[in-house]
């Protein structure tokens, strides 16, 4: 029998009504032939208010002590679904990470799956049971409990997906699939009925949540379909892109088409210059003339503080930091000071906004473009990264949404502006 595994993400599942949707969606899947594996996110916001709690009990709370407690979210869920199916008719049996055999990395509060071991989830399958997964968690191979990083249940998804060789895998959301830009922004914003791998994961790093960057990257590497549509959608029929968004293998769109627009308002950005505290240091080495740079580097890997847009040039390092999964922030930025001194400085006001799509850096058009009408409007930008598949710029966090919609006029709704 092919195997279909369903993701249903927090908002899907926040309250008990909305449970008893999700296990009806589940066992009409089954009626329809399939086996079926579900993987829950924790119950709405639940995650949210566990780290909340942790917080108020430390600013800096140990990040192994975290996954022990984030876990909990996904186990509630997993166990509230599997008696919910249980009531409709249905056979459900219930997994942690650990019991579905996701094997990660030993990285607390942000684990990569290495490894799918599902010979519990294959057995009972085998019994003709409906698996229901604790998403965000697996287990390390020193038997520790991990989570996967914001947003993870998405890559357990697609991983066990993969380990199951899935037919599909189908992530279920309170949106209708990926839109051009966040729909609670853009009210223009559109739905996208196929992407690229390569188009989704970088709209997904720029902070589309819709779908989580590393879920997209595994299944990208493992080949796997995804479709991301809405609890409330009937199931796929013929034409999967008729009513969500597919994310798969893709022919190349016209190159230079900018696909979307997306933000991350929660980053830091962190700046150095040798100068300060670890400059004498330096000089007096002249084999490594970046070394306050690589000690940087290695300041931010002890404290598993991950970035990106990493930039040195000379005597000037500049990097953004997602806060998404620092959980230690004033204990870093100690560090950081003891170190370092006044040669680092970290901006807490500024925002990442970027358009996302294969070959738009051909030319300078798009940069040109999406520069001038930013600057027709008076906002400021701070820095430009670009890649093959994106643009960002570095703004006011305060003028983010205006921006979006304003480059979502200028790319994707074609409004005219002037190009400098
Ligand atoms: P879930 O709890 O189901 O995992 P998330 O909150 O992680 O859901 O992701 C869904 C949310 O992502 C939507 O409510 C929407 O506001 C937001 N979002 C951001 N960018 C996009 C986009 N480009 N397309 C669709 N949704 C987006
Ligand atoms: N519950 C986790 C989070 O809020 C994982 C997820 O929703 O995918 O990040
Ligand atoms: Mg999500």
């Amino acid at each position: 029998m092919a195997i279909v595994v369903q993701k249903y993400g927090g908002s899907s599942v926040a309250d008990v009504a909305k449970l008893k949707q999700v296990a009806d969606r589940v066992m009409r899947t089954r009626r329809e032939g399939r086996d079926v594996v579900v993987v829950v996110s924790a119950m709405g916001d639940t995650t949210d208010d566990l780290l909340g709690l942790a917080k108020q009990v430390s600013a800096n709370p140990d990040r192994r002590e975290l996954d022990m407690l984030l876990t909990a979210g996904e186990r509630i869920s997993m166990a509230l679904l599997s008696i919910a199916i249980r009531e409709l008719g249905g056979d459900a049996v219930s997994f942690t990470g650990s019991q579905s055999g996701i094997i990660t990395n030993d990285r607390h509060a942000d684990a990569r799956i290495i490894e799918v071991r599902p010979v519990r989830v294959q057995d009972e399958l085998a019994r003709g049971k409906i698996v229901v997964i604790a998403g965000y968690q697996g287990m390390s191979y020193r038997r520790e409990v991990t989570t996967l990083g914001r947003g993870g249940s998405d890559t357990t998804a697609v991983a066990m997906a993969a380990a199951l060789g899935a037919e599909y895998c189908e992530i279920c959301s309170d949106v209708e699939g990926v839109y051009t830009a966040d729909p609670r922004v853009v009210p223009a914003a559109t739905r996208i009925g196929t992407l690229s791998y390569e188009e989704t994961q970088e709209l997904a790093e720029s902070g589309a949540k819709v779908l989580n960057a590393q879920a997209v990257e595994f299944a990208k590497e493992k080949g796997i379909a995804i479709y991301a549509r809405a609890t409330s959608s009937r199931l796929p029929g013929a034409d999967p892109s008729s009513d969500g968004t597919v994310v798969r293998r893709h022919p190349p769109r016209m190159p230079g088409t900018v696909v979307g627009v997306a933000s991350e308002r929660d980053v830091l950005l962190i700046e150095m210059e040798r100068e300060g505290s670890s400059r004498t240091h330096a000089a007096s080495d002249p084999r490594s003339p970046e070394r306050p740079a690589l000690q940087m580097l290695e300041e931010l890997d002890e404290h598993h503080v991950a970035g990106k847009q990493l930039h040195v040039s000379g005597d000037r390092l500049t990097l953004v930091v997602s806060r998404e999964n620092l959980h230690e922030e004033p204990r870093v930025r100690a560090a950081l000071a003891a170190r370092f001194g006044d040669a680092v400085r970290i901006a807490d006001t500024i925002g990442a906004l970027s358009v996302v799509g294969a070959g738009i850096n051909a030319s300078f058009e798009n940069v040109r473009r999406g520069s001038a009408a930013l600057a027709a409007r008076g906002i400021a930008v701070d820095g430009v990264a670009t890649s093959s598949f994106r643009i960002t710029w570095m703004i006011d966090r305060a003028r983010l949404d205006d921006a979006v919609r304003l480059l979502h006029g200028t790319f994707i709704e074609g409004q005219e502006t002037p190009v400098l």
